[in-house]
Parts: C-alpha cells; structure tokens; sequence
C-alpha cells in the first residue's frame, strides 16, 4: 500500500483509508473486518459518528485473530464540535479512545472549526426552541490548538491535524503553533478539487485526506432522514459520462477512476462502502495509471464551491458561527 509521510514526525499513513460515516453497527463491524482482511490499515472515525465502540470491539477482534500488532494500524478520530474548546480536548479524546479501546490514535483531528455548547448528560449539541443549535461564539482555534498540542505530548495521539477548517484559518494556527498541522482532511473530489487548499498544504507540508472521495452518493439519504435537510443539485460524480467514458477504457469501475483520480495525485482517501466487493475495489487503485488526457479531462469537472456537498447548514443556524469556514 502506498503511504503518505507525515511532516515533522515522520509517521506513514496509509493514502487509502477506509470510511465509516454513516454505517450502521452491524455494517461496520463487517466493514472494518472485510477492508482489513482485504489489505486496509487505516482506518477513519469521529466521536460524531457514533461507531468507536463498534469499531473498538472489531479492531481488538481483528487484531486477536491474527496476531496482529496495533502499530500496524493506522486509526483517525476527531474531535466533535461540541468539545471546540480548550478543555475539552483531553476529556473528549479520552472518551474515543476508551470506546476505541486504544491507548492512542495515529491521527487526531478537530473536526470542523466551529464549536457548540452541548448538553452534560447526552454530549449532543444544545439547541434554542427554533431547533437551532446554540453556538458557542468563543471557539479560539490558539488555545485550542495548544491543547490539541498537549494531547500529543502526551502520547495519546501520534499525530494531529485539521478538518474543514479555510485557508486564513489554517494560517492563523501555523503562525502561532509549535507542532504545525500534520494533516488536513476536507471534502474533494471531482467536483471540489480544492487546488487552492491543497497548493497552501503543499507549501505548509500537511498531508491532504479527501473525504466524500465518491461524492457521497448516501448523503443525500441521510440528510433527508437525519435532518429533513435537502442539497439543491446532489451530484452524480460516479455518473458522468467523461467518469464512466474512463473506467470503461480501463476495464476498471467509475469509483475507481474518481480515487485513483486522487490518489494519482498524492491526495489520500477515505471511501466509506459496506459492501464487501466495493470495498475490495476501492482499494484496488494501483495497477493502472490515469492519462494526462484522463487527468486533464477529470480536472474540467471541477466545479469549485458549487460542488461542495457537505456545507453542515442540516444544522440549523450554523452559518451565523464566527468560524463558519465557507
Ligand atoms: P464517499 O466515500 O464519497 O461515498 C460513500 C458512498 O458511496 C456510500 O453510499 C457507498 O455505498 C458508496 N460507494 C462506495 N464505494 C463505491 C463504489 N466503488 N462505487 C459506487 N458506490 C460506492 O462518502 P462519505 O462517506 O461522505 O466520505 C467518506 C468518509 O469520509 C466518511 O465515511 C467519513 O469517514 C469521512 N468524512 C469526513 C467528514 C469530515 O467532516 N471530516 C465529512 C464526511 C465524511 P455502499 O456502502 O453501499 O458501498
């Protein structure tokens, strides 16, 4: 497996990962056993998803059976917006880890870089009688940071990063850090190449992780179920006919094209599938090679912002947040 070298610590990431966002337990647990029986060891989670303690109990299995050692896994949590505060990073990363049962994560990530206030007893984000959540309008990405800082310190995660945070946010916490960001995660695809972003960590050495590599085809399900909330032109990246037009040239399938797209390009992935033969061909991405006319004819499928799927507006209010990124 190809990896990516993680500035300053040296650490290897696996560039394809397998996703977990919106997989029932039953369905994560044959997931995360399939992607690693198939050659998968990285791994991606969040608090918010709902899935560590799943994820925990299938990785120690995992692990059991085949005598296999911890350190040859690479596991990715984040830091929920709920807990975008100093002091609720170690309380919060501790929480994961415990569910996880892991004493410590390769990659830490603070999740997005707005915060909410959140309810003691169920940790879920408080809300105004308008179904609004309640906004934490303190969210300080310094200190919060240097607590992001101590939680490495300290070991309990060998590396830390950024997700959905922009370009002038990204910047305000390099020039004021000790450990700069190892990694930033964000949504790209065809769709959203994000070249700006991406130029910046280049220039910054921070790894790029591609979420929603796919285009997220079972968000727009779960926007509708979760949240009642619905994106204007969900796109078809898997669809397109310059997309399916490639795969067909290379025997290979339209979600192969769309990450190999990525990974050609040293971003790495995260594709989330359930499904035991998706998940073996998303990883199945380097025994062919994309054309520079490929190339070049995936990039004019770039829509720039307009192609953003995952805006976060399913919760309710949150543009008004200081640190609303987009
Ligand atoms: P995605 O990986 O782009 O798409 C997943 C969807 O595509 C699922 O519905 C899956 O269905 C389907 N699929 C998987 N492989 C396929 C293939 N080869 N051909 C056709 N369809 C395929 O979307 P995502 O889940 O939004 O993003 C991936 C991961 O990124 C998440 O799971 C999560 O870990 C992370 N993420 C992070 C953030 C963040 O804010 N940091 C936000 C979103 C996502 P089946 O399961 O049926 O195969």
């Amino acid at each position: 497996m190809k990896v990516l070298k993680l500035h300053t610590t040296n650490f290897s990431m696996p560039i394809v990962g397998l996703g977990t966002w919106q997989a029932n337990s039953e369905e994560t647990k044959r997931a995360v056993t399939s992607a690693l029986d198939a050659g998968y060891r990285h791994i991606d989670t969040a608090f918010n998803y709902n899935n560590e303690d799943v994820i925990g109990d299938t990785l120690k299995a995992w692990l059991d059976k085949n005598s296999a050692k911890r350190e040859e896994l690479f596991i990715t949590t984040k830091l929920p917006h709920i807990a975008n505060r100093a002091n609720d990073v170690e309380k919060f990363l501790k929480l994961s880890l415990q569910k996880l049962k892991l004493d410590y994560v390769d990659l830490y990530l603070i999740h997005v870089p707005f915060g909410f206030y959140y309810d003691e007893e169920t940790l879920t984000p408080k809300k105004n009688e308008n179904g609004e959540i309640l906004l934490d309008l303190e969210t300080d990405h310094i200190s919060l940071w240097k607590a992001m800082e101590s939680v490495m310190n300290k070991g309990l995660a060998k590396n830390i990063g950024l997700s959905n945070f922009n370009e002038a946010q990204i910047k305000k916490i390099n020039q004021n850090c000790q450990m700069k960001p190892q990694v930033l995660q964000i949504e790209c695809h065809a769709y959203l190449q994000q070249e700006s972003i991406r130029e910046l960590c280049a220039k910054e050495n921070i790894a790029v992780v591609a979420y929603s590599p796919l285009g997220s085809p079972g968000a727009r399900n779960h926007f509708m179920n979760k949240y009642n909330y619905e994106l204007k032109n969900f796109p078809d990246i898997l669809g397109h006919p310059i997309v399916t037009d490639i795969a067909a040239r290379h025997n290979k399938s339209p979600g192969q094209i769309v990450l190999r797209f990525l990974v050609q390009n040293n971003v790495a992935v995260i594709p989330k599938s359930a499904n035991l033969a998706r998940i073996v061909q998303n990883i199945d991405l380097f025994e062919f090679e994309l054309t520079v006319e490929e190339v070049n004819a995936l990039k004019q499928l770039d829509q720039g912002s307009d192609g953003r799927i995952i805006d976060f507006y399913f919760w309710k209010g949150v543009e008004k947040h200081p640190c609303y990124p987009f």
